[in-house]
């Protein structure tokens, strides 16, 4: 086999190699049935069973408690921004946000639409360098809920806790680092995620949310957009995606091989510790963008002294095998995401690239 890239791009990302050698396996004929897992009813008992266990898997890894409801969804985490305020946001109530780079601006952006919104905290004042001090944070009794972004993608910034929030639902975007660590769910009323970073690829979104908020959705919203319809219907209210509910199910499997969670956990910290030390030991070669207490594990953010610098590691980089080194647009500089699939040799590759680069340009 020709090898594999360093590959750190930020979403469709790395799929672990394990569960891509299966997915071949079973490509042409599914666990005997003679046809590929495509094309077959999502009625099928195969199907009902993978869609089943692939539940059970989830409860497990991320230790669910008992009453909370798992969804696979589609329409993407941005689909979400819009229906938990068109579900979740009742008349006479307000949606509060956190407010901490670029989703969470999407998400409120998306919410005003639906009803009234507030940014309960924000860290725009200091250019979403950090995340906000929740600990002090008062909601009203007006308060659907409270959304945070667990994990800024673009900015890579990441909560290390979150707040008790009482009787206001706690709602988590989790779309870039859920199953990255263990996370306590009962702190939370909904938590979602776009499987494409850290579950699987693109096509499904999860949903997990508390039983309590199912009720009592808004008559006018669309049977599709509806949380209680797709409940009601174990995800099978219409043909769900079959092959990326599938290749979650092969992700879930290999976390679980590999230690579950707090395996997970460590290796990134020992992954995404190799990358960050390249960047602290440079004498300001390079600067992390993210204040170091709040320096995310799934996206690293990092900038050179110039543009051209930049410019000229990204294509470097890219003749060395690596791939997806580039800032998001919106905020240029230089990002690595470290998903739980990246390699541990990968990222070693990256922090002895980034030193050689450095005295090569020092
Ligand atoms: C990627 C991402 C999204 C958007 O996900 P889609 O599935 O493309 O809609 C939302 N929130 C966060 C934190 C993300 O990283």
């Amino acid at each position: 086999m020709s090898k594999r890239a360093y590959n750190f791009n930020a979403g469709p990302a790395a799929l672990p190699l394990e569960v891509l050698q299966r997915a071949q396996e079973e490509l042409v004929e599914y666990q005997g049935i003679g046809m590929s897992i495509m094309e077959i009813s999502h009625r099928s008992s195969q199907y009902e069973k993978l869609n089943e266990e692939t539940q059970v898997l989830l409860k497990e890894l991320f230790a669910i408690p008992d009453g909370y409801k798992v969804m696979f969804l589609q329409g993407g985490a941005s689909t979400q921004f819009a229906m938990i305020p068109m579900n979740l946001l009742k008349e006479g109530k307000t949606a509060h946000y956190v407010h901490t780079g670029s989703w969470a601006d999407k998400a409120i952006k998306e919410a005003k639409l639906f009803g009234a919104t507030a940014v309960a905290a924000s860290s725009e004042e200091d250019k979403f360098t950090r995340m906000p001090d929740l600990s002090g944070l008062a909601l009203g009794e007006d308060a659907a809920y409270l959304h945070l972004t667990s994990n800024e993608t673009i900015e890579g910034t990441q909560f290390q806790t979150y707040p008790d929030t009482g009787s206001v639902p706690l709602i988590g975007d989790m779309s870039s680092d859920i199953l990255s660590r263990p996370v306590n769910v009962a702190q939370f009323g909904m938590i979602y995620a776009g499987a494409q970073k850290n579950l699987g690829p693109s096509g499904v979104t999860l949903v997990i949310m508390r039983e309590d908020l199912l009720q009592d959705a808004p008559k006018g919203v669309a049977t599709m957009l509806r949380y209680d319809t797709h409940v009601k219907n174990n995800s099978l209210y219409n043909t769900p995606p079959v092959y990326s509910v599938y290749m979650m199910n092969l992700v879930l499997h290999w976390i679980k091989d590999h230690g579950g969670l707090a395996a997970m956990e460590q290796r990134n910290k020992e992954k995404t510790d190799l990358i960050y030390q390249a960047i602290d030991s440079s004498d300001g070669f390079y600067r992390g963008v993210v204040q170091a207490p709040y320096r995310s594990r799934m996206n690293i953010t990092f900038r050179l002294g110039t543009e051209e610098l930049e410019k000229a590691f990204v294509k470097e980089s890219e003749q060395n095998g690596f791939v997806g080194l580039k800032g998001h647009r919106s905020v240029g500089g230089l990002r690595a995401s470290t998903y739980n699939a990246v390699p541990h040799e990968s990222c070693k590759a990256l922090a002895d690239f980034m030193n050689d680069f450095r005295s090569r340009n020092q």
